[in-house]
This record gives C-alpha cells, structure tokens and sequence, in this order.
C-alpha cells in the first residue's frame, strides 16, 4: 500500500533526469558516485562532460588521474573520482571490462557502499536491493516518526529494515520506488519546511501527524568544527610559479595546490609562509605583499587560507611533502586541477595580471 502511493506518486509527477533515461550500468554508477552528498542541478552539467570525456569504462581506466580530477574540477569530494578511477581499472582487470552484475561484486568496487550498491543494482542491474542514502534516512526517519538520532547503529539498522520490508519485489515497482523514495526526499521533504501536502504519504506519516517534522530526523548535537589558519605561497621565478601535487592518499589527494600549511599559535602569515614554504619545497623565498583570503569549509574543519606573492631566491625545488613539484606559466595552469580555495586565490592571480597589464 504504502509503496503502491508512492510508486503512483513518482509515476505521475518524476523529473526526466539522463541517468533515468539509460539503462548503460556504467552511465548509473556515474551518476550515483556524483549524486553523493551533491544535489542533481549541480552533478547534471558535470554528468554530461564526464560521460562526453569517458564515454565507456575503458575510456575512463585508460584516463590518467590527473584528466579525471580536472573533469571532476569543482564538484568537490574527490575521493569519489578518484575511487571511480581504481574502480574502473578494477573492473577492466578483474571483470574483463564488464561492470559486475553480482551484488557483491559491485559493492566490492572502490567507493561504492551498501546503498550505492543497492541503486546500481536496482536501477541497472535490475535486482531489487534497498537504498539509505542520506535523503532517504530523512523520508524513513520521518515516516516512521523515529526520535533517536538517525547515526545511531540501531536506528540505522531500523531505516535498513524500513527501506527493505517497503521495497516490492516486481523489477519494475522496486526501480520505481527506488528512484521515487530519493525523489521524494528531494523535491518534497526536504530537510527544511518539507511541502507535506503534497506529499503521498502524509496520512501515515508519523512526523507529519504528530507535526514534528521540524525535530525528525534526530541529529546529534554537532561538535565544535576545529578552524586552521593557512600560509600558502605563490611562488614566482620568472613567469612561472610553483605548484606542487598533493599525496594521492587522503584529502584532496592527486590535486594541485601552492605550497604552504598550518600557522602555528603566536606565528605571523609572512613567517608561516616562509617556514612552510621551506619545509614542503626545500625553497628559500622572499614573501612579498597578500593576494587573498580565502575561506573555507570541508566536512570535519574550517580554513582561512591566506596566499602571498612569494619570490624565488634560491635551491632546488624537493617535493618534501607532496608527489611532485612544478613551475608553470599561467597560460598552461589551466590543464591542472585545484581545489576551491586554491582555485579562488588563482583567479585572484589572473585578476592582479590582467590589472597590471591594464596599467602598463
Ligand atoms: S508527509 Fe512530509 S515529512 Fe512525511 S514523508 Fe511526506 S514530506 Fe516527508
């Protein structure tokens, strides 16, 4: 019944989105990875360069990371195009190219997990499987009326039994209520003034009901987001400047970035440059005059990245703490891919040229 309301709601009233048009398994899995903690008028551009660039699982083993984190420029969380590069190579080494159509071979893939398995197997393998993705734990949470904080292991535990007792096992209804349970969780019971009249559900709805939509889902009090203060230095020789490519392991791995890092207590900008500068390149530099302040929010802290026009004096550039260090003009810088606040503090380069040139 109550997945029979909702199927007849999505039926009637769905999106045309291009993932729900294919029934191409890697064109899913595509979409899913980028629907990850990102909302679909955002992936939408970055779903149609991306399949443009690599239009089959070869075409994106074959890429080098570097390719695939420009094209991925932007949309943040890279470890998820990073994890879709291993997993593509994975499945040209192991599954002779062709994407896995046992469950747990596709939940074996780098950066798929439980429910991103479950919407690739629904909607491309086509074998019913359930889905809590963050949208949906929302909808469950809220049509169950489920007052404990949803991070918690049994509370989690209950969505999974939710999402699982509700899934019809006819392929077609269990694609739709799939797709229709994520639909609902983005078009109408959003996180905030959910449009429950005309949702299919409000006569069941517990949240709805008891009005509590305003205190469902339950989260937990959020901790203090530590802040960082950071130096970073655009290093000059010439007309090139440094850059230096991150670990490929953790945050914002296989991206590019100037160098620079954490202020200690009591240091000055201009000192933490120099130091960081020195420590991370072997470089010794004069630090000259700021280009800007930057701020930024990632998912467990917060920075102010302060960036300073830097000359070169002397040494050879060692890549201390990254994989490798370049100098680049700022004709070519553009074939690189940097993260948001690196990205703000290079247009602000571009803006001080253009204006100096004006001048001159
Ligand atoms: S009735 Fe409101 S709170 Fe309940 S599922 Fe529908 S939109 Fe969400």
């Amino acid at each position: 019944m109550l997945a029979q309301q909702l199927i007849e709601w999505y039926r009637a009233s769905h999106r045309q989105l291009p993932w729900r048009e294919t029934s191409n398994p890697y064109e899913i899995w595509v979409s899913e990875i980028m629907l990850q903690q990102t909302q679909v008028a955002t992936v939408l551009p970055y779903y149609q360069r991306f399949l443009a660039a690599y239009p089959t699982i070869q075409a994106l083993a074959e890429a080098s990371l570097d390719e695939v984190l420009k094209k991925w420029e932007g949309l943040g969380y890279y470890a998820r195009a990073r994890n879709l590069h291993k997993a593509a190579k994975k499945v040209i080494e192991v599954h002779q190219g062709i994407f896995p159509t046992a469950f747990e071979d596709i939940l074996d893939l780098p950066g798929i997990g439980q429910s991103t398995a479950g919407a690739i197997s629904t909607f491309a393998i086509r074998k019913p499987y359930p889905i809590l993705d963050g949208n949906v734990k929302r909808v469950l949470s809220r049509l169950k009326g489920i007052d404990q904080p949803i991070q918690e292991p049994i509370v989690l535990e209950q969505l999974w039994q939710a999402s699982q007792s509700l899934l019809p096992q006819d392929v077609q209804d269990a694609y739709d209520f799939n797709q229709a349970l994520m639909e609902l969780g983005a078009t109408l019971c959003m996180p905030k003034k959910p449009l429950c009249l005309q949702c299919p559900w409000q006569e069941t709805c517990q949240a709805f009901l008891q009005h509590r939509q305003d205190e469902i889902p339950v989260k937990q009090p959020p901790k203090k987001t530590p802040h960082y203060t950071i130096g970073v230095g655009v290093i000059w020789k010439e007309n090139d400047v440094l850059i230096a490519l991150r670990p490929e392991a953790g945050l914002l791995g296989g991206l590019w970035e100037f160098p620079g890092g954490k202020c200690r207590d009591n240091e000055s900008l201009k000192a933490c440059v120099q130091r960081e500068v020195e420590e991370e390149t072997g470089l010794k530099v004069t630090v000259g005059a700021k280009i800007t302040s930057v701020k930024h929010a990632y998912t467990h802290f917060k920075i102010t990245l302060h960036a300073f026009d830097c000359r070169y004096v002397s040494g050879t550039p060692e890549p201390k703490a990254s994989q490798k260090l370049k100098w680049v003009g700022l004709d070519e810088i553009d074939q690189y891919a940097f993260p948001k606040a690196n990205k703000t503090v290079l247009e602000a380069i571009k803006l001080n040229k253009g204006q100096q040139l004006t001048l001159c």
